[in-house]
Parts: structure tokens; C-alpha cells; sequence
């Protein structure tokens, strides 16, 4: 499970001054009897569930993993690699400079970068050749001008909303996007590589607006077809989609949160019967434990007050570490869970910015003793799902928001990963 040997006393805390503010930086590996918090990243669990992925994509379809947002709270580089390294032909991600990111990191293969603004690095992405996205005519203008400034032709994807409300090509302005597109091909600015869409309900299977969205993708197929657009790829298909609706696939999925062995929502399936394996587990080592007496308040605002005589023991992570505050436990309430002594415990109170408490119920532990969080749920714990239920949200923003404090261990990195990797 532990990816690093036992680390003897050899070099306690590295050359130069005392530890100071830098000590803790998250790219500095914690001695291993050293640590606070941490996220174990299961690389090889990774790897196989894209390769599930690409089972469960009908039709020849190959997989885009997505790996926006720092490999949802997994860590960027070392996940896109790993993502490779199981079959995802595309990587995908949301903003330029995380695609810049991969391309500095050395990674070359097909990536998609689609939330573009105004005035965004659109040269340095098609000189790094990353596909980018329009969804509009200012952003065809925009691209037209970068390619010409970086002397070769932009690969773009058109995307039409066909229905989620959110990023997208109104249906009624596609024809003037396909023509402005077609115009820029013409002259040599862009080739479009891509034609896409985002569906708004693919986790509930039956919603009606599966079948609108369908429908209105397939016209807007049609219309690109009528106007001389030859996409390399057409894609629909997230997480849910991948999982549940075949005729989403076209020529590439896009799954994210299944890459991470999350299933996109309990109620459509739960990760193992999706072959799925949540890839990170994350842990703490006590801070404190002890004996207090009935009756004590616990936490900011005593939401939480001792119901006899009992033990009580601090876990070192809170909101900062991205612990969810609304998985805070009163009286009556269940917080998140913990494996904490050999047994399920919930937070007892509020969740502070560093720190929250669980009653171990008269249990005994020790400071240093490690209580998991969540992780892939086998071994006893709980799962970031379970987190999810505590705090009313879903397990996409459970292991997303981990903070940037809570150093990444990768198990299962492959010899030779971390070549060419930057600082
Ligand atoms: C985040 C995202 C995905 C992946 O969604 P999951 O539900 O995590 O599989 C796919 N496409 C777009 C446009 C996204 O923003």
C-alpha cells in the first residue's frame, strides 16, 4: 500500500537551514513517520480503469480521459501518464494552462482544451498543438488570428449546446459557426477536428433530455456534413454516458470521474459493478487523543457535546485540506466517516480549517495512529461516496477539492515516469 521504503534517519530534514515555511510544501515528500495528511494515488487502478473505459465504449469509440482540474484533485502529470498508459488515446482538459502543463511536462499525444475566454493563450495552444474549442464566432475570429500569428493552421472543435445550457453553440447560430469555420479552412487559418456536445442529465438514464440532446446533436451532425465539415472526431459522451448509452459513443467518450474509479452517481451503478477502482486514498496520523469526561462540548460552537465519559481523537485536516464543513456532526447528525482504531467513526462537531474530532465512544488510540478517510472501501474505510452522502454533495467534489497542502503519493509509478517531469 505504501509506495516509499522505510525511510531510517538518514537525512532528517534535508541540507540547508532549520525547516522553515517551505518545509511543508507539497512536492517535498514527508519523512514517512513524519506525515500529517495524505492522498495515496493508486496509479496502477488508474491504468486499469481506463482500460475498462475503452471496454465499455461501443463501436471502435477510443477514450478521451479528462484530467481538468489537477486530474480531479489527483495530481495532472503523473494521472495523464498513467491515463496513457492504459489506451486513452485523447486527454482532455478544461483550461489552457492545463493543457500547456501537459505539453510542458512532455506529454505529445491528442489533447482537447475547451473552456477558452477572451483573450486567451490560443497561439501558445496551437504552437503546442493542443486542439481548442469554439463555441462561438468570436472565438473563431480569435483563433483565425493566432494561427496566422503562429504561421499554421489551428485544430479546432465546433460544440454545439444541444441542450445543456452551459457552454456551447446555441442550435439556431450553428449554421453562421459552421460558415465562419468553413471560411477560416478555407484560407488555411483552422481545420476543424472536432465536432462535440455536453449532456445536462446523463446520470438519471431516462431523462427526457437524453433523447432531446440526441436528437438536436444529430442535426447538428447533419448541418456540419451539409456545409463540408469532416471532423476527425464527433464526441458526446461523459462519464454516465460511457457507462449507460451506447449510442452516445460516436468515434470518442469522454469520461472523468469514472478515470479516478468513481462512479458518476450511486444510483445508476456503484464503481465495482462498473469495474472501477477509486484510485486515491486519503489519510491522516492523529494529532491527539484523550480522555474527557460526559458532557464536554467539542469543536467550534460545542454543535457537538460528549454523551458520557469518552475518548476523543484529532484528526490533522479540515476545510482547508478540503475536508467539506458540511460533513460536520451534531447531535443527531452524522458527520463524515473515518477508520479511526479498527472501526467506522463519524466527525464529532464542526469541521475547523485544519483540524476536526471524532469520539472514539471510550475506544483507545494513539497520536500517530492513521485514520483513513475514504479510499477504495475494501480494506474497512469509507469511500469518497460516503462523504458525499455526509456532506450533500457528490463524490466528483469530495476528491476534487483535496487541497493543494495535502502532498500526492503516486503507488505504482512506473520506472522512468518521473523523467522529464519539470521542477
Ligand atoms: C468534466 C467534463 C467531462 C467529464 O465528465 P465526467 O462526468 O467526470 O465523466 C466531459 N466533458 C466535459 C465538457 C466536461 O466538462
Amino acid at each position: 500500500m505504501n509506495d516509499r521504503s522505510p525511510l531510517g534517519p538518514t537525512s532528517p530534514a534535508g541540507p540547508g537551514p532549520a525547516p522553515g515555511p517551505g518545509a511543508g510544501r507539497p512536492s517535498a515528500p514527508p519523512r514517512d513517520d513524519a506525515w500529517r495528511l495524505r492522498a495515496d494515488v493508486d496509479l496502477d487502478a488508474l491504468r486499469s480503469n481506463v482500460r475498462a473505459l475503452r471496454e465499455h465504449a461501443s463501436g471502435g469509440a477510443r477514450v478521451m480521459a479528462v484530467v481538468k482540474a489537477d486530474a480531479y484533485g489527483h495530481g495532472l502529470v503523473p494521472c495523464a501518464r498513467a491515463a496513457r498508459e492504459g489506451g486513452a488515446a485523447w486527454l482532455g482538459t478544461a483550461t489552457p494552462e492545463e493543457a500547456l502543463a501537459l505539453r510542458a511536462a512532455g506529454d505529445t499525444g491528442p489533447l482537447l482544451c475547451w473552456l477558452w475566454t477572451p483573450g486567451g493563450p490560443w497561439r501558445q495552444a496551437i504552437e503546442a498543438d493542443v486542439d481548442v474549442s469554439a463555441s462561438a464566432r468570436w472565438a473563431v475570429a480569435e483563433i483565425v488570428a493566432a494561427a496566422r500569428a503562429a504561421g499554421r493552421a489551428a485544430r479546432v472543435h465546433l460544440k454545439i449546446d444541444t441542450g445543456l445550457g452551459r457552454n456551447g453553440c446555441p442550435p439556431a447560430d450553428w449554421a453562421e459557426l459552421l460558415a465562419a469555420a468553413r471560411a477560416a479552412e478555407a484560407e488555411g487559418a483552422l481545420t476543424v477536428t472536432g465536432v462535440w456536445s455536453h449532456f445536462a442529465c446523463a446520470d438519471e438514464p431516462g431523462h427526457p433530455s437524453i433523447a432531446a440532446q440526441q436528437a438536436v446533436f444529430v442535426e447538428a451532425l447533419e448541418a456540419a456534413k451539409r456545409a463540408g465539415v469532416r471532423p476527425e472526431v464527433r464526441h458526446f459522451a461523459n462519464s454516465p454516458a460511457t457507462l449507460t448509452l451506447p449510442a452516445s459513443h460516436y468515434d470518442l467518450v469522454r469520461p472523468g470521474v469514472s478515470v479516478y474509479g468513481l462512479s458518476p452517481s450511486p444510483a445508476i451503478g456503484t464503481a465495482e459493478e462498473f469495474g472501477l477502482r477509486p484510485a486515491m486514498t486519503l489519510r491522516a496520523r492523529l494529532a491527539a487523543v484523550k480522555r474527557v469526561p460526559g458532557g464536554h462540548g467539542v469543536s467550534y460552537g460545542h454543535r457537538y457535546t460528549t454523551p458520557g465519559e469518552t475518548t476523543l481523537a484529532l484528526v490533522p485536516a479540515g476545510y482547508a485540506d478540503g475536508i467539506p464543513r458540511h460533513a460536520s456532526g451534531g447531535q443527531g447528525q452524522d458527520g463524515g466517516p473515518v477508520l479511526v482504531a479498527g472501526k467506522l467513526r463519524t466527525v464529532a462537531g464542526l469541521v475547523a480549517m485544519d483540524q476536526f474530532v471524532v469520539d472514539l465512544g471510550g475506544d483507545t488510540a494513539a497520536a500517530g495512529d492513521e485514520a483513513v478517510l475514504f479510499g477504495p472501501g475494501d480494506g474497512g474505510e469509507p469511500t469518497a461516496e460516503d462523504w458525499a452522502r455526509a456532506a450533500g454533495t457528490i463524490g466528483y467534489e469530495i476528491v476534487t477539492r483535496v487541497g493543494a497542502r495535502v502532498p500526492r503519493h503516486y503507488v505504482g509509478e512506473r520506472v522512468g515516469d518521473r523523467a522529464g517531469e519539470g521542477a
